[in-house]
């Protein structure tokens, strides 16, 4: 089997119903679909509501824009001095060499993108290397896309040496779906290729559900940690994906159990014709006071959102502080029962 790219290839996988054909061909001209076999076989079809179909099959909906959304939610482009660079915080940049993907996801933040622009030319990335290079106060170079991972062993190690010969870049870290979408395309080269770095190398994985973590991927993940490299999680909060404190729960010790340490829960962002997939605020705040105090410390992200514009991610809760009317502090417990705390000295 090969990775389902059409409505058609769909409906002959048995993924979507050939009533269905018909109305996805506009959402497939727009927008890129990609099903991986991995990832294929995790869905169960007979299961309207299934939760890893709802994050890959398209949908009619996604060309239902709401007037909050937005084609570059979190400002990429305007913090993107050269292309392929994307410069919000000084001390770290984004990297992305290419906009291709092994899966494509339905509420992707850089849908308008991904999967429909060409990879960095050579003299583009010339450029975007130099950007770092000129920059003394960069830190970290975080390599995402699309999905850097899907460059073959020999074009990441050649980009890996050249963020090697740049001495004030310390750390790089890769952004990363391949080892859930396509865990065999995780081969020891290139593993090696990531791990031939002399920076530090970290490596976040993206997954939505527990069920992404099959043992395929976790072994993927097993061979990236052997190697030296430390891995953390980033999962989105998507409205009938993962939005239930079990669902959650699950998911965040699936990340500990293969050691990578859950990093980001993000809000989902006001990506286009992706509405069905947000929930509030406050819905995202009370999962996650349902995992504090129910779950080992080790598996609790933080709840982050990335403040639409291009403004930065913040973590957003919940507050477990808050006064009363005396002005005296007070921290609730995972109970949701209040203690006063006395000033400071
Ligand atoms: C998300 C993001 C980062 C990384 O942020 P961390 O909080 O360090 O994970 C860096 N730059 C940009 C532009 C981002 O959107
Ligand atoms: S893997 Fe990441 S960049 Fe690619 S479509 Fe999914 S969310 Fe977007």
């Amino acid at each position: 089997m090969k990775t389902l790219r059409t409505p058609a290839a769909l409906a002959a996988a048995g993924l979507i119903g050939p009533e269905r054909l018909a109305p996805l061909a506009a959402v497939a001209a727009r927008y890129a679909i990609a099903i991986t076999p991995a990832v294929a076989e995790l869905i169960d079809p007979t299961d309207p509501a299934d939760p890893i179909a709802r994050q890959f099959t398209p949908h009619p909906a996604e060309l239902e824009a709401d007037p909050v959304e937005m084609a570059d939610p979190i400002g990429d482009d305007a913090f993107s001095p050269v292309a392929g660079i994307v410069h919000r915080y000084a001390d770290r940049v984004l990297l992305k060499p290419t906009h291709t993907c092994a899966v494509y996801c339905r509420f992707c933040f850089r849908r308008e993108r991904v999967g429909r622009q060409g990879p960095l030319t050579g003299d583009e990335l010339d450029a975007a290397l130099a950007y770092i290079a000129a920059r003394l106060q960069i830190w970290e170079v975080i390599v995402t896309g699309g999905d850097p991972l899907v460059l073959s062993a020999r074009r990441l190690a050649a980009l890996i040496r050249r963020l090697a010969a740049i001495a004030h870049v310390k750390v790089v870290r890769f952004h990363t779906r391949l080892p859930v979408a396509d865990p065999a395309a995780v081969t020891p080269a290139l593993v090696r290729s990531l791990a031939s770095s002399s920076q530090t190398v970290w490596v976040a994985l993206h997954a939505n559900h527990p069920r992404e973590l099959t043992p395929a991927a976790r072994a993927a993940c097993a061979r990236i940690i052997d190697a030296g490299l430390p891995m953390v999680s980033q999962t989105v909060l998507l409205a009938g994906v993962n939005d239930d404190p079990e669902t959650l729960a699950a998911l965040m010790r699936a990340f500990v159990e293969t050691r990578i340490k859950p990093y980001y829960l993000h809000h989902p962002d006001l990506a286009p014709g992706a509405g069905a997939f947000r929930s509030g605020l406050g819905e995202g705040q009370a999962l996650m006071r349902r995992l504090r105090g129910r779950l080992s410390g080790l598996a609790q992200p933080t709840y982050v959102l990335d403040i639409p514009g291009g403004f930065g991610k913040v973590p957003v809760g919940p507050v477990y502080l808050s006064h009363d009317e005396d002005g005296r502090t007070l921290a609730e417990d995972p109970m949701g029962r209040r203690h006063p705390y006395p000033p400071a000295p």
